[in-house]
């Protein structure tokens, strides 16, 4: 039996998803007397409510934090200040959208099944993040955040990555970026190329071939992630061609093997790009639907940031009160 419907809610503006860009999205409706409601998520995607940031330790890039803060303490203030301003918060996932309808439908997990959902809103702010693909090797979950990330910029300046060999696993336009990055901190960077060629583009290929601190091992794949227990001291490396096996010290691996953004959901309602990223007007948080805005990650392939989700969490907001003001002058 699907379970009994709650009282039907209506909200101006409901954000989907809880971090940086949903909390600073809130912050900013919340100011503006618009009574935001936001589905923080229950484990959405993977994630405790606040994202991404809850799986790390040290944040030391978001600026106003001059000693680094762990992100799950940050996340907890990104909270507190929504809830500060009114946000009302519920800590459930949204299972299934109705984003075509005015006012736009949302049904809660346990939800799916009514014919109608308890939440309606006249907007919706979409924040539900991404996450970054990894290979889940023999290994990884014990040196996970102690020698193996996802991130090179997030971590790569950590004590443990110093004047150390550090491998990059990837042959695109991230694995790249990322090794070149990690380069003002190793002592030397492989990068661990599937196949005989690289992905990345003509550009970025060349900076990476040609760099002196940078060694990239064509056909080549890790197998597994070894240590004392503590921290990463090596990986098991494969010959894809040959299928030899051996064993190269590493102190860091890091995957830039590509990201998922959390868009199942609006799969056939939204403009996506060959990524599943949300489409956005360039300049703005508008999607191809009215009154329906994308914020953070789950529309940026890009830079992938706290700080760059949270402005664009603080555009979707402004986008958002404007179409309101525009649109429901009444309610206003
Ligand atoms: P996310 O943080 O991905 O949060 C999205 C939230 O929405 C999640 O809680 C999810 O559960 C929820 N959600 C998803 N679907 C639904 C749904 N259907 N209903 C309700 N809720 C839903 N960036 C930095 O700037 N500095 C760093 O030091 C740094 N370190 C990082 C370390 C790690 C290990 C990782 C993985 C990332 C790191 N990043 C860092 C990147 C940063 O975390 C992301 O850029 C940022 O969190 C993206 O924010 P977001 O608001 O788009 O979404
Ligand atoms: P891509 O999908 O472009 O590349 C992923 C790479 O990882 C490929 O080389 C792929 O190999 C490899 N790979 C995937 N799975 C595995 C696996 N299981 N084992 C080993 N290797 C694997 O992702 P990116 O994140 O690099 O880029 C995503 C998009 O973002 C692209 O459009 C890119 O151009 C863009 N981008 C642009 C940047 C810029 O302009 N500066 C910076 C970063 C990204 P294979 O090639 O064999 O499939």
């Amino acid at each position: 039996m699907p379970p009994v419907p709650k009282t039907p809610t209506h909200s101006k503006v409901i954000v989907v998803g809880s971090g940086p860009a949903g909390h600073t999205a809130a912050v900013y409706l919340a100011r503006a007397n618009l009574k935001p409601v936001m589905f923080e998520g229950m484990m959405a995607n993977g994630f405790a409510p606040g994202g991404q940031l809850t799986t790390t330790t040290d944040v030391e890039n978001y600026p106003g934090f001059p000693e680094g803060i762990m992100g799950g303490e940050m996340m907890d203030k990104f909270r507190e200040q929504s809830v500060r301003f009114g946000t009302e918060i519920h800590t459930e996932t949204i299972a299934k959208i109705d984003l075509t309808s005015q006012p736009i439908k949302l049904w809660r997990e346990g939800e799916e099944d009514n014919e109608e959902p308890t939440d309606t809103a006249n907007s919706v702010i979409i924040a539900t993040g991404a996450s970054a693909k990894r290979m889940h090797l023999p290994g990884e979950e014990t040196y996970w955040q102690a020698g193996i990330s996802a991130c090179a910029v997030c971590d790569g300046a950590v004590p443990i990555f110093r004047n150390k060999a550090l491998a990059v696993v990837g042959g695109g336009d991230s694995a790249a970026e990322e090794a070149i990055y990690l380069t003002k901190y190793a002592s030397h960077v492989s990068v661990l190329v599937r196949r005989d060629k690289l992905r990345a583009s003509k550009v970025m290929a060349q900076r990476l071939l040609n760099h002196p601190k940078v060694t990239v091992l064509f056909n080549t794949v890790p197998l597994e992630c070894k240590g004392d227990g503590k921290l990463l001291q090596s990986l098991v490396l494969q010959d894809t061609v040959t299928k030899e096996i051996r064993t190269q010290e590493f102190n860091g691996l890091f995957y830039a093997i590509g990201h998922v953004p959390a868009t199942a959901l609006f799969k056939g309602q939204l403009n996506l790009d060959e990524d599943g990223y949300i489409k956005t007007i360039p300049g703005s948080t508008e999607t191809n639907i009215p009154g329906v805005f994308a914020a953070g990650d789950v529309q940026d392939k890009k830079y992938r940031q706290a700080v760059t989700s949270a402005g664009t969490g603080c555009m979707a907001a402004i986008d958002s009160e404007r179409w309101l003001e525009e649109h429901f002058p009444d309610q206003h």
